[in-house]
C-alpha cells in the first residue's frame, strides 16, 4: 500500500471511530435522559400506590371522620350535613310532581306522574335552559322571578295540552339546588355561599325555598317547594325508588359527593331535637375528606396550593374529573423538564387544566397498536412534536397511575361508609369476623364513573380487594342517571310523609 492508500485509509478508521464515538456518546446521553424520566416515572408509582393495607387505613379514617363530623359541628374536615330526608321515596308515591334542578349553567324544569307499585315513572316534557350570565350577578328576587316564570310556561303549557293535572290540588315541587344550603327542614335552607361564578349577595344566608314561594305568589303559580336537596341526595333517592336495598349514593363527575342513610342515635349533634326516630339522609360532602394516609404526591400538593380553595376539598382532588386530568399534566411537564422526551419544552404543558379527564381517558384506553390516539392528543392539544413508541407508552402508565390511585381511594371511600353503617362484613368489635350480610345497594352516578371505563374497573376491582369476595358479592353498585332532575320531584313526593326538624 502506498502512502496515500495508507493516508486514506487511517482517516477513514479515524472518522468510524470518532462517528462511533459520537454515536456512542449519544446513546449513553439519550440513555440517561430516559432514566431520569423513568426515576419520575417510579417515584410518581412509588408515591401513587395503594395498596390493599394503605386503602384499608383510608377506609378506617373515613368510618373514623364520619363519627366525628355527626359528633359536633365542625368536629371533622367531614360536615356530615343533615339534610332532613327521614323518608325515601319507596315506589308507593302516587301523583303528579315537578322537578327543577339548578346547577352550574342550566336550569331544568320536569314533571314526574307516579302510579305506585315501583312504577317506571311517566317523564313529561324535560326543558332545559342556560340561566342568562347576567342573572348570576343580579338580585336574588331577579333570579328567583326569571326562574319561576320558567316554572309558570312549563306548567301553563303542561296543562294547556290536555294533560291531567289537578287543578284543585296544590302542587308539589322539588328543588334540587346545587350549591352549599345549611338545611333547616326537608323543605328549606340557607345558602351558605354562592359557587360556580355565581355572585348574589342579598341571598347569602337568606332562605332559598322561601325566595322562590315570593316569587310564586307574585306570579300566581299555586306550587310549594315540598323539598329542597342536592344531586347526591337526589341520586339516592332514585336508587331507593327503585330498589330499596340502596342504602348510601354517591356521586363521581366534575366533583365528587357521598350522602348516606344514617340511623337517628347515631347523629349526637341532633340528639333531643330530632323529631323522628328513624333518621335521616346525611350528606357527608365527602370531597373535603382528609386523612394523613392519603397517597399525595408533591404534584397534588401544587394543585392545591395554587387553587382558588387551597387546603379544601382534598379528597375529590385526588379523585374527581375536574383535577385528573391536571395531575396527569403536572406530571408530563416535570418529566418534561427533566428531559427533552417530548422534544423542546411545550408552553402549553405549563397551562392548567388544558388537559381535560377525557382526553387523558382517551390516551389511556387507545388501543391501537401505535397508539396513534396518543400521538394525536399529544399533538393537538400538547403541541408535542412526533414522539417514539415507548415515550407514548409512558403517557398512557401516567394516566394510568393517576386514574387508578383515584379510582382505588373512591372506592376505600365508600368501603368507609358501608363500615360506618355495619354493612362491611366486619364486626363492629374489630377483626374480620363473618357475619350475615345483607344485600346493599350503592347508587352511583357522575360522569367519570359512567364513561371512564377503566375508572370503573379499578374502582370496583378495589372494592372486591378491601371487601373480599364473599362480602363484596352483597354490594351492588347501580348506575343510576339522573338524580338531579328526577331525585327531587321523588322527594317531594316522599316528603308528604316527612315531619324531620332539628
Ligand atoms: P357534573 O359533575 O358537572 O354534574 P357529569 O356528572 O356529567 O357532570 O360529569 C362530567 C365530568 O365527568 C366531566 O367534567 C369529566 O371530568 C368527566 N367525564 C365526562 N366524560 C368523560 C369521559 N369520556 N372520560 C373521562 N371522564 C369523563
Ligand atoms: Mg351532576
Amino acid at each position: 500500500m502506498g502512502k496515500v492508500g495508507f493516508g486514506l485509509a487511517l482517516g477513514c478508521a479515524t472518522a468510524t471511530c470518532v462517528i462511533a464515538a459520537v454515536m456512542m456518546g449519544r446513546r449513553v446521553r439519550s440513555r440517561r435522559k430516559w432514566r431520569r424520566v423513568v426515576a419520575v416515572m417510579t417515584e410518581l408509582e412509588d408515591v401513587c400506590s395503594t395498596s390493599v393495607g394503605r386503602l384499608r387505613q383510608v377506609v378506617d379514617a373515613m368510618a373514623v371522620e364520619m363519627h366525628a363530623g355527626l359528633a359536633s359541628e365542625g368536629g371533622s374536615k367531614l360536615k356530615m350535613l343533615l339534610t332532613f330526608v327521614d323518608t325515601l321515596p319507596n315506589g308507593n308515591e302516587k301523583g303528579t310532581y315537578y322537578g327543577l334542578d339548578l346547577g352550574g349553567t342550566n336550569f331544568r324544569v320536569l314533571r314526574v306522574e307516579l302510579e305506585g307499585n315501583r312504577s317506571p315513572y311517566i317523564k313529561h316534557d324535560v326543558q332545559r335552559q342556560p340561566i342568562p350570565v347576567d342573572l348570576m350577578t343580579s338580585t336574588s328576587e331577579d333570579l328567583c322571578d326569571y326562574i319561576t316564570s320558567s316554572l309558570k310556561e312549563f306548567v301553563d303549557k303542561e296543562e294547556k295540552s290536555g294533560s291531567d293535572v289537578s287543578v284543585v290540588e296544590r302542587k308539589q315541587l322539588g328543588l334540587t339546588f346545587s350549591f352549599p344550603v345549611k338545611q333547616t327542614s326537608v323543605s328549606s335552607g340557607l345558602l351558605i355561599k354562592w359557587t360556580k361564578g355565581f355572585n348574589i349577595q342579598d341571598m347569602v344566608q337568606g332562605d332559598v325555598s322561601m325566595c322562590l314561594q315570593r316569587s310564586m305568589a307574585k306570579q300566581g303559580l299555586d306550587m310549594r317547594v315540598a323539598a329542597l336537596i342536592n344531586d347526591t341526595v337526589g341520586t339516592l333517592a332514585v336508587g331507593h325508588y327503585h330498589d330499596s336495598d340502596t342504602v348510601v349514593a354517591v356521586v363521581i363527575g366534575t366533583g365528587t359527593n357521598a350522602c348516606y342513610f344514617e340511623r337517628a342515635d347515631a347523629i349526637i349533634k341532633c340528639q333531643g331535637l330530632f323529631t323522628t326516630s328513624g333518621g335521616m339522609v346525611i350528606n357527608m360532602e365527602w370531597g373535603n375528606f382528609w386523612s394523613s394516609h392519603l397517597p399525595r404526591t408533591p404534584y397534588d400538593i401544587e394543585l392545591d396550593s395554587e387553587s382558588p380553595n387551597p387546603n379544601d376539598q382534598i379528597f375529590e382532588k385526588m379523585i374527581s374529573g375536574m383535577y385528573l386530568g391536571d395531575i396527569v399534566r403536572r406530571v408530563l411537564l416535570r418529566m418534561s423538564q427533566e428531559s427533552d422526551v417530548f422534544g423542546p419544552l411545550s408552553p402549553k404543558l405549563s397551562v392548567p387544566f388544558i388537559l381535560r379527564t377525557p382526553l387523558i381517558a382517551a390516551m389511556h384506553q387507545d388501543d391501537s397498536s401505535d397508539l396513534m390516539e396518543v400521538s394525536r392528543i399529544l399533538n393537538d392539544v400538547l403541541e408535542i412534536g412526533e414522539v417514539p413508541l415507548k415515550v407514548r407508552k409512558l403517557v398512557v402508565k401516567v394516566c394510568d397511575v393517576v386514574t387508578r390511585r383515584g379510582a382505588r381511594l373512591a372506592a376505600a371511600g365508600i368501603v368507609g361508609i358501608l363500615k360506618k353503617i355495619g354493612r362491611d362484613g366486619s364486626s363492629s368489635g374489630g377483626g374480620r369476623m363473618k357475619t350475615e350480610m345483607r344485600r346493599t345497594v350503592v347508587a352511583i352516578e357522575g360522569g367519570l364513573y359512567t364513561s371512564y371505563s377503566m375508572f370503573r374497573k379499578y374502582l370496583h376491582e378495589a372494592m372486591t380487594e378491601i371487601l373480599g369476595e364473599d362480602i363484596a358479592s352483597h354490594v351492588v353498585l347501580k348506575v343510576m342517571e339522573d338524580g338531579s332532575g328526577i331525585g327531587s320531584a321523588l322527594l317531594a313526593a316522599a316528603a308528604a310523609s316527612s315531619s324531620a326538624s332539628c
